[in-house]
């Protein structure tokens, strides 16, 4: 059987790991820190799951097959981990996240077009003042971040993988796949690099384009006058506005209203900048104003900052050299795909092309229609 070394246990390195498990492989998953990491890019009680991709042809005809290796992770796990919110996009300008997204999304079919009065009827949370139009993805909405990993650990040690979580690797040798991590090294067939921020200090040729950004989100109580509001409401991809960046996810059974504010991602070093500050939660509640209703009378409960890995043009990056994979399929958006990212490298590693597996995974090669 051949034998994949995977280092990271973010759901990039997971998902893979469950795709060669899948396909008879012996896996190794090398984890830095706990099983799951709170610090991972993927730790989170949901992530956002939608058909609204601005105007990036990389990857949003991948959407579709996106939801269908959920459907496949799903069915192993014997647990669904997706509720289906729907998404929303507002456009209040030319040029914004939601105008640039429309093209792609009425060209896949992947939901509706609705006029303000129609977005006005269906969502009163969202106040329609200088609205254009919206874009609704019925089948979009919050992946349960947390709970998919616990769970693919899970499966994973029940199917004869191993799990080693407090491995930092220290050093990688290309060529021959072999890790270096404290009290052992460990080589095979492959070694998959999934270490997101951690990446550029395993592969410093890549430290130049990858960069860690800084990112926050906001947990909330809605106010108790919306609370019957939220509990249909969906999430949202943008609220409109070229220089605004709001998304969130609204309030399930058990989980908070979760916002964000993207103009604040930036830039950041996940050694230093892990704490939150009052200007951040300031910013964030400011930018809501008349754009969720109530925004004013919502009540923080807690700010958590985190970090992905940045590469250029918010593309992903999959190489391979010697016998080791390079993955970052990360950029702020990566979580999404992480169930067909796993399914497709696997099947790329596992007698498969590599080549055409990692532009399918990068999207590359995909060009608008004239
Ligand atoms: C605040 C925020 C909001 C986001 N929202 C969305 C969203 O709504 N939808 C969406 O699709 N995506 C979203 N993303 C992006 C998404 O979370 C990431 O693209 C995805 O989780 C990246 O997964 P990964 O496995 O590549 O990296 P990670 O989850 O970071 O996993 C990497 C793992 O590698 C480990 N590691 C690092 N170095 C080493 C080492 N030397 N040895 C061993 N292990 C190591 C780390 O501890 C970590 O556990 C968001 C990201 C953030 C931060």
């Amino acid at each position: 059987m051949p034998k994949a070394i995977i280092v990271g246990a973010g759901i990039n390195g997971l998902a893979t790991a469950w795709g060669l498990t899948r396909r008879g492989w012996t896996v190794t998953v090398l984890e830095a820190g706990p099983l799951p990491n709170p610090r991972a890019a993927s730790f989170d009680l949901h992530r956002l799951i939608r058909a609204q991709y601005g105007d990036d042809l990389g990857v949003a005809h991948r959407i579709g097959a996106a939801y269908a290796a959920w459907d496949t992770l799903w069915a192993d796990l014997g647990a669904t981990h997706l509720i289906r919110r729907g998404t929303l996009g507002l456009s209040r300008e030319p040029g914004d996240f939601t105008d640039r997204s429309r093209a792609a999304f009425v060209a896949n079919g992947a939901g509706e077009e609705l006029a303000p009065e129609e977005v006005a009827a269906r969502f009163p949370l969202f106040p329609t003042e200088g609205v254009r139009f919206g874009l609704y993805d019925p089948a979009g909405g919050m992946l349960l971040a947390d709970r998919i990993l616990r769970d693919l650990i899970r499966w994973l040690g029940a199917h004869g993988a191993t799990l080693r979580a407090l491995s930092p690797v220290t050093a990688v040798n290309r060529a021959t796949g072999e890790v270096t991590f404290p009290g052992g090294r460990e080589g095979g067939d492959v070694t998959i690099l999934s270490a997101g921020v951690g990446l550029p200090a395993l592969a410093p040729d890549l430290a130049g384009a990858l960069a860690p950004y800084r990112a926050t989100i906001l947990y909330c109580n809605p106010a108790p006058e919306e609370a019957a509001l939220w509990e249909t409401a969906p999430c949202w991809t943008d609220l409109g506005g070229v220089h605004e960046e709001l998304w969130g996810i609204a309030p399930a059974p058990g989980l908070p209203l979760k916002i964000g504010n993207g103009v604040l991602t930036g830039p950041g070093d996940p050694a230093t900048q892990r704490l939150a500050t009052h200007a951040d939660v300031a910013a964030t509640l400011a930018a809501y104003r008349g754009r969720i209703r109530g925004a004013e009378r919502i009540t923080p409960l807690d700010l958590a900052v985190n970090f992905y890995l940045m590469a250029p043009d918010g593309r992903f990056v999959v190489a391979r050299d010697g016998r080791t994979v390079l993955l970052s399929a990360d950029s702020g958006h990566g979580f999404k795909f992480g169930a067909l990212t796993g399914l497709d490298l696997a099947a790329a590693l596992d007698g498969g092309d590599f080549a055409a597996g990692a532009a399918r995974i990068t999207g590359a090669g995909v060009v608008a229609a004239a």
